[in-house]
């Protein structure tokens, strides 16, 4: 009897990772037949705002991934409505997500489900979540198909338009004019808003005449001192004969690139002007390749250049216009890379435009402080984790978004290790990465990118750390949490590793993949569970480390 006892005991501290550990029911199977814990919704919901579904995972498809997290966010929805919409908007709105298009969609859900109070929320929050025009067309795409039209919905819709001052609602139309067949004119349309000022009624009037506008209609336009001067400018740019009118309209109207004419957008100048108004920032950075391959961004430097990379060096402008990391990281690979997704267009990359990149991406994560503790970061490279792509940013897979999060940590913590971790290499399944802050981003992900594939074990670091008596106060596992491979549980390697060491050491996990599983025991008030490419991310873990919460 005595060993069966002593058995069961042993078992409930090492228990291979395919079965539960003994007595923790609340375990639940992941996609590669491991134990784990599940996240509640809303920590999945939180995962599918900032991680999206975008391009599925290693184990879902798209469709699959969307309707596990569209389950996830009904279920918040359920508990507490009103709560949920207030999450919703606060990521969408602090810029911590890549893209806003998750908000969007849980944002449209929330509008359509029986409660009225979550509808109500929902709606009355539509301008802080659908900031801009294309967000409002993509919420039209999207709540279509959930609810129907209704005074509710044409009344916050009408508010979208009414509310914003006309200069502000002028630069809205001209600038964003379409997504997914919904223009201001459609909108505008069905939601019938009766003009809050005069000028609000003359831009309705503009949007509804401006497909099939007569000569006598633009002269209106151009000669009614009431109407935004932006319009008139954008009259005048669509009319430009050359790339020099087309400037001239720039600088005296202050015009976006929206409001040009395509042909134009080749020639230099026309970009110059753009520059000298005061680009936004994530238009600069998004068409550096162009001003490139236009001579704007010349190879030996000159004056554009200097002004470019000033401004994106610049971290109090990159946290103003919300520049979320993950859209850095993506130009920065795509700009360096030379060539376009389509593959059509090359250009010759300009070092300073790459290190101000560079520069850029850590500048966009705000101010990170370090925990001061000794930390052991390591990266899962399993195969899972070199599929798909993060929120669908182009090229950017798991573990390289892991490698480039992990740089965001090593560079403000002075005891630092950073490893990679993969069960099929035998021995102890541990490689050091040689992430340094010297090094820059593209290297670092070359890096990453050349050691891929195998199986998950996400107890390895500690096991790692106990058997080489490395002191390690807090451990930082970048993963999917699709761990399988091997004896113990990551829970039980952390308690080995506490018990041999005598440290009191913490565990980070740091989701890539918006799944429902995590590694981390909810029991265990040492281990924490945290979103990867959350633009809060890095303090959350440092602060955790530091022994805030
Ligand atoms: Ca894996």
């Amino acid at each position: 009897m005595a060993g069966y006892l002593k058995q069961y005991a042993e078992s409930t501290r090492s228990t291979p990772q395919r079965e539960q550990i003994p007595g923790r029911t609340d375990q639940v199977e992941n996609s590669e037949g491991g134990f784990v814990w599940a996240v509640d919704c809303w920590t999945r919901l939180q995962r599918f705002l900032i991680l999206g579904s975008e391009g599925g995972s290693y184990y879902a498809t798209e469709a699959q991934l969307t309707k596990e997290n569209a389950g996830a966010v009904l279920e918040c929805i359920d508990e507490d409505g009103p709560r949920t919409v207030s999450v919703i908007v606060d990521i969408s709105k602090s810029g911590r997500a890549p893209k806003n298009d998750p908000a969007i969609f849980a944002l449209a859900m929330a509008a359509s489900v029986q409660d009225v109070n979550t509808r109500r929320a929902a709606l009355a929050a539509l301008p802080e979540v659908c900031r801009i025009g294309t967000h409002l067309f993509t919420f039209m795409e999207i709540v279509g198909n959930f609810r129907g039209r209704g005074r509710a919905l044409h009344r916050a819709l009408q508010d979208w338009y009414e509310e914003k001052n006309p200069d502000a609602l002028a630069y809205q139309i001209i600038k964003y004019r379409q997504r997914n067949n919904w223009t201001h004119r459609d909108i505008l349309r069905i939601a019938k808003p009766k003009g809050e000022t005069p000028v609000h009624e003359l831009l309705y009037n503009w949007v509804a005449k401006e497909p099939n506008k007569t000569q006598g209609d633009l002269e209106n336009t151009i000669l009614n001192p009431a109407m935004p001067t932006i319009i008139e400018g954008y009259e005048r740019a669509q009319m430009a004969k050359s790339p020099a009118d087309t400037a001239r309209a720039v600088r005296e109207y202050n015009l976006p690139r929206e409001a040009l004419q395509t042909e134009h957008l080749n020639d230099p100048e026309v970009w110059r002007a753009m520059l000298d108004m005061g680009m936004p920032m994530t238009a600069m950075i998004r068409n550096l390749a162009t001003m490139t391959r236009n001579g704007v961004i010349e190879p030996m430097g000159g004056s554009y250049t200097q002004m470019i990379v000033e401004q994106i060096t610049d971290p109090a402008a990159l946290v103003k216009a919300r520049v979320h990391p993950l859209t850095i990281l993506v130009a920065m690979k795509t700009y360096q890379g030379g060539r376009s997704i389509r593959g059509a267009n090359t250009w010759t990359a300009n070092s300073k435009i790459v290190n101000a990149l560079d520069a850029a991406f850590y500048s966009a994560f705000g101010n990170v402080e370090p925990s001061n503790k000794r930390t052991m970061l390591a990266i899962d490279v399993s195969a899972s984790m070199t599929w798909s792509e993060i929120a669908g940013m182009p090229g950017i897979t798991p573990h390289i978004g892991a490698g480039a999060m992990a740089m965001v940590t090593e560079r403000v913590e002075p005891a630092c290790l950073v490893t990679a971790f993969s069960s099929s290499w035998g021995g102890d399944g541990i490689t050091p990465v040689d992430i340094s802050s010297a090094r820059r981003l593209d290297d670092v992900i070359y890096s990453i990118n050349s050691i891929g594939g195998g199986g998950t074990d996400c107890a390895l670091p500690m096991l790692w750390a106990a058997d080489n008596n490395v002191d390690v106060d807090t451990f930082i596992i970048y993963t999917d949490n699709e761990t399988w491979a091997g004896t113990p549980h990551p829970s039980q390697a952390l308690e080995q590793y506490r018990q041999k060491s005598g440290l009191p050491s913490k565990l980070v996990t740091v989701g890539m993949i918006s799944n429902g599983f995590t590694i981390a025991d909810p029991q265990d008030p040492g281990m924490l569970d945290v979103v990867g490419f959350d633009t809060a991310t890095p303090n959350i873990m440092s602060s955790f480390s530091a022994g805030a919460f």
